[in-house]
């Protein structure tokens, strides 16, 4: 299977602080990776890395074979990046900011080929022609997602993408994300909801105060700690950290 994404000793600094100690990992295509760690752990860090707006400090990342710090410009016609932050143009509706957003990647047919996908991702119904500014935070969040998959990139990432979400919308984001990965989209996100990695990704990662600590597949993950779930494996790993400091 094809490497989407090779993060080689990444470091990173703010200042003379160090948030990132030498992260390594790959995810492979297709795969939905998951970033666990508690508040201020790194995982913002190095999805921004990823993204390219962060500049690496020492170390290397690589998306499709091509270098993050070299060819940035190459990696962002492959990437999305959905910030845990992100909004939308309130005055326009959810249609017109689909086709605002589609302008910067197409044009004729394509373009509109592109907005009607972005439309039936978001799936707001007759919403979809209502003005942002009267979204509640799921709807804003679907047109959002819609935003990042319909220019079809070839990596996804996605910073705490159901944060504040209710138990319906949470879930049928879900959804979507293992569907643009069942069609061949390499997911990378951070999340602090343990019962979703767990339900949704192929392989975690848990940074702890900027170190990759635990990496590993959810289920293999529990047999190892002999825990019930990825939240108790989450616990046992971290304590133990504690204990050992
Ligand atoms: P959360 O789960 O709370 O979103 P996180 O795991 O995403 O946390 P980061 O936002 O990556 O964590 O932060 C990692 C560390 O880097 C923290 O100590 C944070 O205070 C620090 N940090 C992040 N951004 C900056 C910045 N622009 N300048 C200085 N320090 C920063």
């Amino acid at each position: 299977m094809t490497d989407a994404l090779v993060l080689d000793d990444v470091h990173k600094s703010y200042g003379n602080r160090e948030a990132v100690h030498g992260i390594s990992l790959t995810v492979k295509e297709g795969e939905i990776f998951g970033l666990i760690g508690h508040n201020g752990a790194g995982k913002t860090t190095t999805l921004r890395m990823i993204s390219t707006l962060l500049r690496i400090t020492s170390g290397s990342i690589q998306v499709y074979g091509y270098d993050v710090a070299k060819e940035p410009d190459k990696v962002r016609e492959l990437i999305s990046y959905l910030p845990e932050d992100a909004g939308a143009y309130k005055d326009l509706t959810g249609r017109r900011y689909l086709e605002f957003i589609a302008n910067f990647f197409a044009t004729g047919a394509e373009k509109d080929a592109m907005v009607q996908k972005g439309i039936e991702l978001a799936d707001l119904g007759d919403r979809i022609d209502s003005k942002v500014d009267t979204y509640s935070k799921g709807m804003m969040r679907r047109l959002l997602i819609a935003r990042a998959i319909m220019p079809s990139p070839k990596l996804a990432i996605m910073d705490e993408v159901t944060s504040g979400l209710d138990v319906i919308n949470a879930f049928e984001i879900r959804e979507i994300i293992r569907s643009i990965a069942a069609s061949g989209v390499t997911v990378i996100m951070s999340s602090h909801n343990m019962f979703e990695v767990e339900m949704l990704c192929d392989r975690v990662g848990l940074i702890d105060h900027g170190n990759l600590v635990l990496l590993g597949n959810p289920e293999e993950l529990k047999n190892q700690y002999g825990a019930k779930s990825l939240e108790e494996v989450f616990v046992k790993v971290i304590k133990g950290a504690e204990g050992s400091q």
